[in-house]
């Protein structure tokens, strides 16, 4: 047997390994479906086998497998960060393995919780007095905003525009709840005459507004927005899952401008505030709400408390990860000024991609690109963006992902991994151009 002590020198060695030589791996993985799963043995040991020989495997069948989002040129999806103190952090809390659900069974991992998310609302220029508290995902967030919505408001129906996120179709899914779509402007925002109209119409419990949509980061107007709900007595639910990060930047705070007005607002560090997944923060001003819809304590969870919190009343969990710790770790470690270097360098390189994609005779962009991200295609048939864009995929070099606008296919690329600098963006639209002449 070796000793913890060698097998964690190995792991954090391996780790450290990695994150070097990550920029020189194949951003996507090329394995082929069930490659990964036929190299490992289909029943589990009988035996004990030493740490080593999971890490062996590791390197040699798993690694192979994967798609390397901590990656400097992964620029698909919304491209995130496992930043070094996240990653230790992460550690740290699988050693303590605490369970946060009660302020009683870990009383400094719910303080520091709402520590930590007390931190984040003033580095966004959030309100005082946001009730903040952490879940898994947006998807979990945003179901629980629905849920105390539908709460306050039973049979009300839930109203977003249709570039919302799927997280919104799936919550309405679960909680049995109507939802109604209002289309986009030419910029894709919510358009606020549809949503008058149908909140004319319709007895509304929400309306989800979006601050970074999916597609193409468009803000829906949250103050005119949020006069309307007022009016209706209806939940503003803001999602900035991706976007929300922006605003520990004096000049992207725009984009969170009317939230001081929603009932609820989402923002995920592990989408562009370089906390590893996963990390979403819920922010309310109704906590009450969210504990009308959740709190439920059967006798074996009763404490003599009071005047605690007890996390376990916000959400659909019970058992709850000591995900404070890598928050509180990757502010601490970065510091304000470290976030908002990180965030404009992002932005800046994401904008200069654009004014490449501009004055690229062939070359298009499809939307307004205001943070990091950029929607974009050559010229041609839909069919022949895609293979170009499965063509730079299966080079290895760079990973970028698509979407629809207006009926035509798009492609994406999304700034936001912590090691990202302008030479790997350049490295991808070279890339992208000597795949495009090849077509
Ligand atoms: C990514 C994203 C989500 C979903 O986030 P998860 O944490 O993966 O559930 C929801 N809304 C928006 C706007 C997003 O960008």
């Amino acid at each position: 047997m070796t000793s913890f002590r060698e097998d964690a020198a190995a792991a954090s060695e391996w780790v450290a390994r990695y994150l070097e030589r990550v920029e020189d791996l194949p951003v996507r993985s090329g394995v082929a479906p069930g490659e990964v799963r036929s190299r490992l043995p289909a029943s589990p040991p009988e035996r004990a086998e030493p740490f080593a020989a999971v890490l062996r495997d590791l390197e040699e069948v798993i690694l192979p497998g994967i798609t390397h989002w901590n990656h400097p040129r992964f620029f698909a999806y919304f491209s995130i960060t496992g930043s070094e103190p996240g990653i230790l952090a992460e550690l740290l809390t699988a050693a303590l393995n605490v369970n946060a659900m009660l302020w009683r069974t870990s009383p400094a991992a719910t303080e520091l919780e709402e520590l930590a998310l007390d931190w984040v609302r003033q580095l966004l220029g959030l309100p005082e007095g946001l009730h903040g508290h952490i879940e898994d995902s947006a998807s979990t967030s945003t179901l629980a905003a629905l849920a105390a919505a539908r709460h306050r408001r039973p049979g009300g129906a839930v109203i977003c525009s249709e570039h919302a996120h799927s997280s919104v179709d799936k919550a309405c899914r679960l909680l049995g709840l109507e939802l109604h779509k209002v289309p986009a402007d030419g910029a894709f925002r919510l358009r606020l005459d549809a949503l008058a109209d149908l909140l004319g119409r319709v007895p509304a419990a929400a309306v989800v507004a979006t601050v970074g949509t999916t597609s193409t980061t468009s803000v829906d107007p949250v103050p005119e927005v949020a006069a309307l709900c007022a009016e209706r007595d209806a939940w503003l639910h803001v999602d900035a899952a991706y976007a929300g990060s922006a605003a520990v930047c004096e000049e992207h705070r725009w984009a969170l401008s009317g939230v001081e007005h929603a009932d609820s607002l989402v923002v995920n560090p592990h989408k562009w505030l370089f906390t590893p997944i996963d990390c979403s923060c819920l922010f309310t001003r109704r906590p009450e709400a969210l504990r009308d819809a959740f709190s439920l304590v059967p006798e074996y969870l009763r404490t003599s408390e009071e005047d605690v919190t007890n996390l376990m009343d916000y959400g659909p969990a019970l058992g709850r990860r000591f995900r404070a710790l890598k928050l509180w770790a990757v502010i601490r470690c970065h510091g304000r000024e470290g976030l908002q270097a990180l965030i404009r360098e992002h932005v800046r390189v994401a904008q200069l991609f654009a004014s490449w994609v501009e004055t690229e005779p062939g070359w298009e962009l499809c939307a307004p690109h205001p943070f990091s991200t950029v929607c974009f295609r050559h010229q041609g048939a839909d069919a022949a963006n895609e293979a170009l864009l499965e063509r730079v995929n299966a080079t290895g070099e760079a990973y970028l992902s698509h979407t629809k606008l207006d009926g035509r296919y798009v492609l994406r690329l999304a700034i936001g991994n912590a090691r990202t600098t302008e030479v790997d963006v350049r490295h991808a639209w070279e890339v992208l151009r000597a795949e495009a002449a090849r077509s």
